[in-house]
C-alpha cells in the first residue's frame, strides 16, 4: 500500500500535572485556541494508568515557588520514563535557577520553561519533541526484481513502523519517486536489467534525490567491488543475509538523519512549514498520487489581511509573532497527511489529499473563526488578526497549475468580498473550461 498513514492528528491530549488550579486553567486556557486538548492532574496519584490510559502526546508538569516538589518530579518523571512509546516531559517552573534545571534534566525532562507561559515558545518546544504516534512513518521504498525479497524486507520493515514502497521493475523506480518520496531507497546490486549503481545514478541526477540515502542489498562480500559502487554515489551496502534487527537500525538510522537534513532544506525558518519549492513538490506529489487513486485533492491559498497595516501598527516583530501563531494554528487543526506551506511573505498554501472542496472549506472555516478572535501579542497590548482564504480542488481543475490559479482567483474573490472569509473558486475561476474538457483546451 503505497498511501502514509493518516491518523486523526492531534487527537492526543496534553496531560499537565499542577497542584494549583488557577494556574492549570490557565495554561489550558493558552493552549485550546491552537487546538490542543489539556487534560489536568492536581496530583501524581494514578499517574501511570492516567498516561496509559489517555495516551499523551505529552506530560507537563508545573511545579510552583514555595513548595517542596522532589516527590511529585520523582512520580512524574517514573510515569513519563515508563510509559510506552516514552511520553516527552517538559517541566514549566518558578524556580530558573542551573541546580533546578539539572534535577530536571535528571528527572528525563527534554524541556525547561519558566513563566510566564507564552503559548507560542510552549507549542515549538512540543511541536520539538513529537510524542507517540505523531511522527510520520519513514517511507522506504524498495527495488528487487526478485518479489520473494523484498516482500520479506518490506514486511520486516512495515512491522518496525515504517510505510515501505516494494518495486520488482526498477526502470519504474523513476516514476515513484515523486510521489511516495522515499527517505530511503534499498536496492538490489545485481538486477537483471540494469545494475543498482546504474539506477543509483540516474536518481542522483534528480535534484530532490541527489542526497537521499541509497543502500545496497548484496549477496556478495567484495570489498572492492563495494568501494567501487560507494564511489558512485551507494551510501552503504548489507548483505542480504544481514539480520532483521540490524537491517531495521541500519535503515531508521539513514532516514533519520536524511529526514532532519531535508527539513532544514525545505523549511522556512520563521514558521517550520515547507518553504516556497518544498510546498509545490509536496503538492505535485499529492496531485499525482490522488489523481492515480482516484480521489479529489483540495488546495487552499490563504493570505494574511492588511498585513502591512499589522506590521505598521504593531511592529514587525508582532506581525513575525502573528505569522508563528498562524503556522501553529494550521498544524494543529490540519492532518498530518496535509501539505501545509509559507508560500510568500503573508501567503500560505495547503493541499489537503483525499479530501473535497467543500469539506476543506469546512476546515479552513473553523480555523478561520479560531484565527480572528486569537489573542496576539505586542507591546501595546493584545490584538486580533484575520486572514482570506481562495480554494479550488481536483478533479475539476484539470491539473496543479490550473488548481492554483483557480485556489488564487478565489482567494481575491474572498479579499474583494471584504476579508476575513474562505471563497471556493466558482466556474470563472477555474477559467471557463467546464471539467474534463482542459486536455481539448490545452
Ligand atoms: P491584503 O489584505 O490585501 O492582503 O493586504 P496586505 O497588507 O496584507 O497586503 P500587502 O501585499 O500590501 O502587504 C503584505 C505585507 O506583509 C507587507 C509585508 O511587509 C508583510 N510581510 C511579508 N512577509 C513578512 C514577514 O515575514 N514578517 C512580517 N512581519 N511581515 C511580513
Ligand atoms: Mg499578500
Ligand atoms: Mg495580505
Amino acid at each position: 500500500m503505497v498511501e502514509a498513514c493518516a491518523p486523526e492528528a492531534k487527537a492526543a491530549p496534553v496531560l499537565l500535572v499542577d497542584p494549583d488550579e488557577a494556574s492549570a486553567t490557565e495554561a489550558a486556557a493558552l493552549l485550546a485556541p491552537f487546538g490542543w486538548r489539556v487534560e489536568t492532574r492536581a496530583d501524581s496519584l494514578d499517574l501511570a494508568a492516567s498516561v496509559s490510559s489517555l495516551r499523551p502526546s505529552h506530560l507537563l508538569l508545573r511545579l510552583h515557588a514555595g513548595r517542596d516538589n522532589a516527590d511529585l518530579v520523582r512520580a512524574v518523571a517514573q510515569a513519563a520514563r515508563t510509559s510506552e512509546p516514552r511520553t516527552p516531559l517538559i517541566f514549566i517552573a518558578d524556580d530558573a535557577s542551573i541546580d533546578a534545571r539539572i534535577a530536571a534534566v535528571r528527572a528525563g525532562a527534554a524541556a525547561y520553561l519558566t513563566p510566564p507561559l507564552n503559548a507560542l515558545a510552549l507549542i515549538d518546544r512540543m511541536e520539538g519533541l513529537s510524542g507517540p504516534g505523531q511522527a510520520e512513518p519513514y517511507r522506504i521504498l524498495i527495488v528487487d526484481d526478485d518479489v520473494v525479497i523484498s516482500k520479506y524486507y518490506q514486511a520486516v520493515l512495515e512491522q518496525a513502523g515504517m510505510t515501505v514502497l516494494a518495486v520488482s521493475e526498477p526502470m519504474a523506480v523513476l516514476g515513484h519517486l515523486a510521489d511516495f518520496r522515499p527517505e530511503l531507497i534499498l536496492m538490489d546490486h545485481y538486477m537483471p536489467e540494469v545494475q543498482g549503481r546504474e539506477l543509483a545514478a540516474v536518481i542522483r541526477q534528480e535534484p530532490a534525490f541527489d542526497s537521499i540515502p541509497i543502500v545496497f542489498l548484496s549477496a556478495e562480500d567484495d570489498a572492492a567491488a563495494q568501494q567501487r559502487v560507494i564511489g558512485v554515489g551507494a551510501d552503504d551496502f548489507l548483505n542480504k543475509a544481514i539480520r532483521s534487527e540490524h537491517l531495521v537500525s541500519a535503515v531508521k538510522t539513514r532516514a533519520r538523519r536524511f529526514r532532519a537534513l531535508r527539513a532544514t532544506m525545505l523549511r522556512d525558518s520563521l514558521t517550520g512549514l515547507l518553504n516556497h519549492t518544498a510546498t509545490k513538490e509536496h503538492l505535485a506529489g499529492d496531485a499525482a498520487r490522488m489523481q492515480r487513486l482516484g480521489k479529489p485533492l483540495a488546495l487552499c491559498l490563504l493570505d494574511l489581511d492588511r498585513f502591512k497595516q499589522v506590521n505598521d501598527v504593531h511592529g514587525h516583530p508582532a506581525g513575525d509573532r502573528v505569522l508563528r501563531a498562524l503556522a501553529h494554528l494550521l498544524r494543529q487543526r490540519l492532518r498530518v497527511s496535509d501539505v501545509i506551506g509559507r508560500y510568500g511573505g503573508e501567503e500560505f498554501a495547503i493541499a489537503l489529499p483525499d479530501t473535497d472542496v467543500e469539506s476543506a472549506a469546512r476546515v479552513l472555516e473553523e480555523i478561520r473563526e479560531a484565527f480572528a478572535v486569537l489573542p496576539q501579542a505586542s507591546e501595546a497590548g493584545p490584538f486580533t488578526a484575520t486572514f482570506s482564504a481562495g480554494l479550488a480542488g481536483l478533479p475539476r481543475a484539470g491539473d496543479v497549475s490550473r488548481l492554483t490559479e483557480a485556489a488564487d482567483r478565489a482567494l481575491y474573490a474572498a479579499k474583494a468580498a471584504g476579508r476575513n472569509r474562505v471563497a471556493i473558486a466558482d466556474d470563472a475561476a477555474y477559467g471557463d473550461a467546464p471539467a474534463g474538457t482542459a486536455a481539448l483546451a490545452g
